[in-house]
């Protein structure tokens, strides 16, 4: 891993997340801010941050419940029209949307072991019914605190770690779900997530991903001041091809992916997948 500094913080340079071409090959994007430096992959046409925060770093500095709610904030005071125009141009007929994830869930699975990777304080896993034993794996110490009580008492646990490390701790075929909800974009080693999430889902599991979509209409007209962007807690920028070929890749099937789940006038895609043949 190459280790670099930013700005008196430890951080790695990657290449393409998800074809491996050398960073350096590739143009940087008009959206960088410096110094994060965004490019766009010659060889695939992947976006994505080149220098990424260690985990350590995210866990302290970085981590998302403060960065999201600083830049909301500043958003919502420097552009109050633009701000307001994003919000109401998000599409409302959003099925997932309307819906908790357990509901989505229970569409493919009704009971097990469920995984929410970056769990936060575990709201979405107390949201479960009881059928399913609710884990979580979650990178900050002080919002991990909030889950783990209830998770002990339903027979589950929620693992203070990054992702990685976290779902290595589980065995093969383990989990019934896995929800990455707002996770995979703030992952700077998706493909290997994915891979794991590969081994550690059951034969008829599934695994529900939300990230936001890069190639959404609010992105093309706000450009820099899309909700979207944010640096440098944001490492990937997913477009539903993206997405998709990242999930192939790791051997992963396509389950539901419709036009609804990846409509470019909401700023968020959703996606299922799980271990059978592609659909
Ligand atoms: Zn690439």
């Amino acid at each position: 891993m190459n280790v670099v500094d930013v700005e008196g913080r430890k951080a790695i340079m990657r290449d393409c997340p998800l074809c491996e071409e050398a960073a350096a090959e590739s143009p940087h994007c008009k959206y960088s801010e410096k110094p994060w430096t965004m490019r766009s992959c010659k060889g695939c046409g992947f976006v994505f941050l080149e220098v990424a925060p260690i985990y350590e770093e995210l866990e302290e500095d970085y981590a998302w419940e403060k960065t999201s709610v600083d830049r909301e904030a500043k958003r919502r005071k420097k552009h109050p029209l633009l701000y307001k125009l994003s919000k109401s141009t998000r599409w409302r007929l959003h099925l997932f949307k309307r819906k908790k994830i357990d509901d989505i869930a229970g569409n493919y699975v009704t009971q097990g072991n469920v995984i929410d990777i970056g769990c936060g304080k575990g709201g979405q896993l107390e949201a479960l019914s009881d059928s399913y034993t609710p884990f979580g794996i979650e990178i900050s110490k002080s919002e991990a605190s909030y889950g783990k009580e209830f998770a002990k008492k339903r027979g589950g646990r929620i693992e203070v770690n990054p992702a990685l490390d976290g779902l290595k701790n589980f065995e093969e075929n383990f989990a019934s779900a896995i929800f990455m909800r707002s996770f995979l974009e703030h992952e700077a080693r998706p493909k290997e997530v994915l891979q794991e999430v590969f081994r550690v889902l059951k034969k008829d599991g599934v695994a529900i991903i939300k990230v936001p979509n890069y190639a959404c209409y609010n992105r093309t007209i706000l450009g820099v001041k899309w909700s979207g962007f944010r640096f440098p807690d944001h490492l990937n920028y997913f477009t539903p091809q993206t997405l998709r070929k990242m999930c192939i890749d790791c051997n992963l099937s396509i389950i539901r992916f419709g036009l609804k789940d990846r409509f470019p006038l909401s700023d968020n895609m959703w996606l299922v997948v799980g271990k059978g043949e592609c659909k």
